[in-house]
This record gives structure tokens, C-alpha cells and sequence, in this order.
């Protein structure tokens, strides 16, 4: 039986409530009566239910589609204004117990390169991705209890905050590791983590059960429940994402929304990003003969559909996508992407040999982080460094409140501007450095409060003269 509120998986992502919203989504597909009211909610920017949001999905009017983007684009510019945040991932250790189809980390691929990080060779990453100006990563790691324990994650942790650089300084690490136990939440917690983030990769049962054949991760119900587990053990910023191209999408989409919703219902606090990666090509794996790839064009519905469902959510789209595909979907509800991204291990301060090739997947926007900055300023996006909202208690339902009061303009908009500031003199090419002049100056006066303006004004000169680190 489906209840939002269960503990367990197969009740808070019940199939036949999924399977009932499809059977729902598809009948009024060609309702436009509904889709109007539907779209009329979706304008009081508090969301949608997953059933209103799997019409819209399944609505294929041109018109109706026209005003979806449009709303998305609307409910971007109010909430998250023409900010996207930068991050880089960070691979510690591709050994893997596991047995997941799609991944070429899986445990019988014997060919590519097995590596872990030392400390030393931690420092030597993270020193080369300070130098590209990045503040922010996502640590990746594969589960492996006895190469990648806890306690290694947790060293690595504390060896990348403690990591000085010239100017440089990783000021928000998140996680993207294994589900794991309450108590290792709470350790991950104790470590100054940002975001716990962990995909789901797919939400149909039997699906996920044939694509996960071996290893802990096999386990539905544990993987599936682990963002219970890391709000019990006290984190309250949680990524969720799907791996696009396994199953439906139109499945998935609905029981991501559902799974936003238990987590809202049992915690007070729904998801603080949504990741939407699709299968990319890797060393052993050839994402064709997986049934359910998605056009761009669906992609970027999706994207679209999540931005008015889910306002208050984040939403990621990482180097998998090419430069095109991520200028398609950036008006539409973006809020975070990577840039200059590897995704080897130990792939940032020299490249791999190419015998020892250790990729987690090809990526397909290989543009240098400066070129990125660039070109998001090109198309008038604000490339912001900021990293103060965890490091001001503002977690959980606290960010939520920030984003629901308006208060973002007063406050992630300044920090933004102090932290693009931070990145032209420390790291951009003459070019960049001169583009990202001008917006700052543009910008400051799109500060509601003035007195907000004149910190943020005496901040920026404060940066001119070297000082660092300043935040609202
Ligand atoms: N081992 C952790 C886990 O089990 O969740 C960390 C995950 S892994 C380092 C990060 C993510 O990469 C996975 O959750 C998966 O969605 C994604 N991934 C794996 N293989 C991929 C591929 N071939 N193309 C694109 N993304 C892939």
C-alpha cells in the first residue's frame, strides 16, 4: 500500500502508485482543461504533486509545452535569479564490491586500472584543483568496505579542508558514496560534509534488483531508504538523482517526485539538489543496449517538469552533457554545474597513462573551468563560488526558508558576486577577468537592500586588496 510517511521503500515508492500515476499521466495527457489548472497551480511556485507533474511530463500539445518552459524558466529566475554554482568531482578509489551493469567499476571488470588515493596524492589533486579556482567538489568513491572504509572517506575529508593553497581552499565537500548505516552518517555529518548525495539509478524493483545482480548494492529496500538512514544520522541536505536510460522515464520521474515527497512528509525537509545524469559510454560498457536513453529534447523536459514540481530543489547537471545540451537546459531550471571535470581516479594533476586507465565514464564538455566561466557569462549566467549557506547553519529547513521567503536575492546573490570577485583575481584569463568585471558592477544594483550593497560594495574592494572569504 502506498503511504508517504513509511520507513519502508516499497510503501513511500509504491509500484502500483507509480504504475496508477502513468495509467493517470497518460489518460489526461490531452486534457487541457486539467493542464491548465495544473499549470495555474504550478504559478503559486510551491509545486506539484507527482500525478499533476506526470501530466505535464506526458502532455505532448506544443502550446502546453511552450508554457511549461516557460513557467520553469519563470520559477529559475524568481528562486535562483541567473546564479549557477560550480563543483567539481573528486574520484578517491574506483575498487568496487559491486556488481552494477552499467558502471565499468563493477567487480569483474579485470582490465581497468585499479587506484586509490593516498594522502599524499590528495593533496597534490586538490592543490591542482584549487589552482583552477574550483571551492567546492563531490567526493566519488566505489564501496569497497576493505580498500574504501569509512574511515578513509573521513581522512580524505579532513585532508582536503585542511588543504591551503595560495588563495585556494575547498570550502564544502559533499558525498557521493555508498548507502550506508546511521552511525557513518552521523560520522560523515561530524566531518563537515555539505551534501549527502546518492543516486537511486533506477526505482523500479526488478529492474534495479537485474542491474545490481551482486554485491551490498543489490539490496533494494537498504539503497533505497539510505536518505532516511543520513537524515537519522543528522544530515539534512540530500542529493537525489536517477540514472536516465534504464528504465522509463516517465517511471522514474514520477517516483523521483515520490521519493522528494516521503522525505518531505517523514523529515519536514524534501531533497536539496536533484542530479539527472544519463548513461554515458565507459571502458567496458556501451550505453546503446540499454532500452530507455532519452533524446535531448526529453531531457530537457524533464529538467523543465522538475524545476515547477520541486522549487526549492537544486538541480545538477554534470559534464556528461555536451556544451549544447547544457545551454538548452541551463534556462530551465539549472542550478549547479561541474566544470572541467575528470572522472578518473587521480586524473587532475597529470593526465592518466594510457595503459592505465581508470574512468569512471567519458565526459562530454571537456572545456577548461576558466572556459566555463566564460561562456556562462556569455549567456548572461552569474558563475557563482559560493559555498556559505552550510557553513552558516543554513541546512535543511533553514535553506528552505531562505528560498521560500525570497531572501536568496538578498543573500546568495551577494555571495555570488563576492565569490565570481574572488575567482577573477585569483584564476581567470584577462579575457574572463574583464567579462566578469563588468557583470559584478552591472550586478550590484540588482541587490534589493542597500545596505546589503554597500557591504557587498566594500567586500569587492576588500577582495580587490586581497583579503578572502567574505559571505553573507
Ligand atoms: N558507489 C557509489 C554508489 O554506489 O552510489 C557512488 C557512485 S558512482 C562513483 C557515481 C554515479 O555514477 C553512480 O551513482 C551512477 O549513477 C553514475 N554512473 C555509473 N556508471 C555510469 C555511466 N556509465 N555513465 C554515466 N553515469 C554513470
Amino acid at each position: 500500500m502506498y503511504d508517504v510517511k513509511s520507513p519502508k521503500a516499497e510503501e513511500f515508492i509504491n509500484n502500483e502508485e507509480v504504475l496508477a500515476t502513468l495509467a493517470y499521466a497518460d489518460e489526461n495527457k490531452d486534457n487541457i482543461e486539467l493542464i491548465d489548472a495544473i499549470l495555474e497551480k504550478a504559478k503559486l511556485k510551491k509545486g506539484l504533486t507527482h500525478r499533476e507533474a506526470s501530466v505535464l511530463l506526458a502532455c505532448d500539445n506544443e502550446e502546453k509545452n511552450q508554457q511549461i518552459y516557460q513557467m520553469a524558466q519563470q520559477i529559475k529566475k524568481d528562486f535562483y535569479g541567473n546564479r549557477i554554482v560550480m563543483f567539481a568531482p573528486l574520484y578517491l578509489s574506483n575498487y568496487c564490491i559491486n556488481g552494477c551493469v552499467y558502471c565499468p567499476y563493477h567487480m569483474k571488470n579485470k582490465h581497468i586500472a585499479r587506484k586509490k588515493l593516498t594522502q599524499e596524492e590528495i593533496v597534490r589533486e586538490v592543490t591542482a584543483l584549487q589552482d583552477m579556482g574550483h571551492k567546492r567538489l563531490a567526493l566519488e568513491a566505489g564501496e569497497d568496505p576493505v580498500n574504501n572504509p569509512i574511515e578513509y572517506i573521513l581522512e580524505c575529508i579532513d585532508t582536503i579542508y585542511s588543504i591551503k593553497h595560495k588563495n585556494g581552499a575547498i570550502r564544502r565537500v559533499n558525498v557521493n558514496i555508498a548507502a550506508t548505516t546511521v552511525e557513518n552518517y552521523k560520522k560523515l555529518k561530524d566531518a563537515g560534509i555539505g551534501t549527502y548525495i546518492l543516486f537511486q539509478e533506477t526505482y523500479h524493483k526488478e529492474s534495479y534488483e537485474a542491474l545490481h545482480p551482486t554485491g551490498p548494492k543489490h539490496n533494494y529496500a537498504y539503497h533505497t531508504e539510505a536518505m532516511d538512514r543520513a537524515m537519522q544520522g543528522g544530515i539534512d541536505d540530500v542529493g537525489l538523482g536517477v540514472l536516465f536510460g534504464l528504465e522509463r522515464y516517465r517511471y522514474e520521474f514520477a517516483a523521483l517526485l515520490m521519493h522528494a515527497e516521503h522525505l518531505e512528509a517523514a523529515f519536514g525537509v524534501g531533497p536539496h539538489t536533484i542530479s539527472v545524469p544519463r548513461i554515458k559510454h565507459a571502458d567496458d560498457i556501451d550505453p546503446s543496449v540499454f532500452d530507455n536513453g532519452i533524446n535531448d529534447d526529453i531531457f530537457a523536459k524533464l529538467v523543465a517538469c522538475t524545476r515547477i514540481s520541486v522549487p526549492y530543489t537544486g538541480i545538477i547537471v554534470s559534464t556528461r552533457e555536451s556544451q549544447a545540451c547544457r545551454e538548452k537546459v541551463l534556462p530551465m531550471g539549472v542550478s549547479q554545474v561541474s566544470g572541467a571535470s575528470r572522472t578518473s581516479v587521480g586524473g587532475y594533476c597529470e593526465p592518466e597513462k594510457e595503459d592505465e586507465v581508470s574512468e569512471q565514464f567519458d565526459v562530454s564538455d571537456k572545456r577548461t573551468l576558466d572556459e566555463v566561466v566564460k561562456w556562462l557569462m556569455d549567456l548572461g549566467h552569474i558563475p557563482s563560488f559560493c559555498t556559505a549557506c552550510y557553513r552558516e547553519g543554513r541546512t535543511g529547513d533553514r535553506f528552505m526558508s531562505l528560498c521560500k521567503t525570497g531572501q536568496i536575492q538578498n543573500c546568495c546573490h551577494p555571495n555570488a558576486l563576492m565569490t565570481l570577485k574572488e575567482y577573477l583575481e585569483d584564476y581567470a584569463s584577462p579575457e574572463t577577468k574583464a567579462l566578469g568585471e563588468a557583470m559584478i558592477a552591472a550586478e550590484i544594483g540588482n541587490i534589493p537592500k542597500e545596505k546589503v550593497q554597500q557591504i557587498v560594495i566594500e567586500n569587492l574592494n576588500n577582495i580587490a586588496n586581497g583579503q578572502r572569504d567574505f559571505r553573507l
